[in-house]
């Protein structure tokens, strides 16, 4: 709209795109409003919106997703306020935790570690994606009860896993972002099932995705009015063997100027290994993602899963440091409750 299109105008833009069965998305920002239109290309090509009042331009989305892309926010990038946590923007949010959680003693001494440190959210998965179905599956609801306690204890929200739609009610008691993993990228009845509860979610990006089909994905939770999304990029296939994944850190700026969403880097589960996570963490923060989610443990070797990749919790505090100092270089600051 122009920068002097009144109330009335932009209303009677609303109403005019929803006379046709499609959906405005309003994006008012300080300078100007910028209306998304939403729905069949042909119908609202027909509207003949240029010459309304008020209209400045009309500009197709030529991307095949539509509410996931930077041209709907004019491309500012979005700040989600997560349980009084801000993520985006300037606002660097560290999220660690064990890889599962194994016990109560296990959960509650790293929460601690995480808080003491300035994490802003707990991770911690009671539904795990395993490999072998021999593996162990995570504790489930036990797991959910003992996330529930930690976070009584610290105040810090609860990033978890969400793998099976079955289990939506009880994980969303007590999860403040729901997980998809890399394996359920592509669940798009998953997708937008958690797309509907309208609890924020941090998307894997899957092991062999492209970062347009990571959007698209996103484009299924924003589709059912759920804004509160983040993007993860955690490390793809390639013909590298040396280590288990190659973390994309290109996908950091391509994703900024792609998308309004923020994103996270999980610098654990590429590498596969401790000594190599501290490097990835920097490079990402440097690089300008809005966070990152990272796998620490009380005792590593002792882990049920994803132990040589897990940081002891005994070194978090002084990793916590460095990252964040990478993430001033970008501009960022830790994010910290409101
Ligand atoms: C995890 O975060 O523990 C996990 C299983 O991640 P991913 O889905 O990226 O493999
Ligand atoms: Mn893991």
């Amino acid at each position: 709209m122009k920068q002097t299109a009144t109330a009335d105008e932009v209303q009677a833009v609303i109403e005019r795109i929803e006379s046709v069965g499609a959906k405005a998305h309003v994006s008012p920002g300080s300078e100007l409003t910028l209306i998304g239109a939403i729905g069949d290309r042909d119908h609202v090509a027909r509207l003949g919106l240029e010459g309304h009042a008020g209209v400045d331009q009309v500009v197709p989305i030529l991307k095949p997703y539509k509410l996931a892309s930077s041209q709907l926010r004019g491309g500012r990038g979005s700040t989600l306020s997560i349980a009084g946590r801000k993520v985006g923007g300037d606002h660097f949010a560290l999220i660690a935790g064990p890889c599962t959680v194994e016990s109560r003693d296990q959960l509650l001494s790293t929460a601690q570690v995480v808080k003491d440190a300035g994490a802003a959210m707990l991770r911690g998965g009671a539904y795990k994606p395993r490999t072998s179905p021999y593996s162990f599956q995570g504790l489930g609801q036990e797991g959910l009860r003992l996330l529930q306690e930690a976070k009584e204890a610290t105040g810090l929200p609860i990033v978890t896993e969400l793998m099976d739609v079955r289990d939506i009610e009880p994980l969303a008691e007590v999860a403040d972002v729901v997980q998809i993993g890399a394996r359920n990228m592509q669940n798009y009845t998953l997708l937008s099932e958690v797309g509907r509860s309208g609890l924020p979610v941090m998307i894997k990006r899957g092991l062999s995705s492209t970062l347009e089909e990571l959007l698209m994905s996103a484009e299924y939770v924003l589709k059912e009015g759920n804004e509160n999304v983040m993007l993860c990029e955690r490390g793809i296939r390639t013909f590298e063997t040396a280590y288990r994944f190659t973390l994309d850190i290109t996908a950091i700026p391509v994703l900024k100027e792609l998308s309004h969403l923020p994103v996270i880097v999980d610098p654990s589960h590429a590498p596969g290994r401790r000594d190599w996570v501290p490097s990835l963490s920097l490079a990402a923060a440097a690089a300008g993602a809005d966070g990152i989610i990272v796998e620490t443990h009380p005792d590593p070797d002792e882990a049920i899963c994803d132990g040589p990749q897990q940081l002891a919790a005994e070194d978090f505090a002084e990793y916590a440091q460095s990252v964040f100092r990478a993430a001033e270089l970008a501009g960022k600051g830790a994010s910290v409750p409101a």
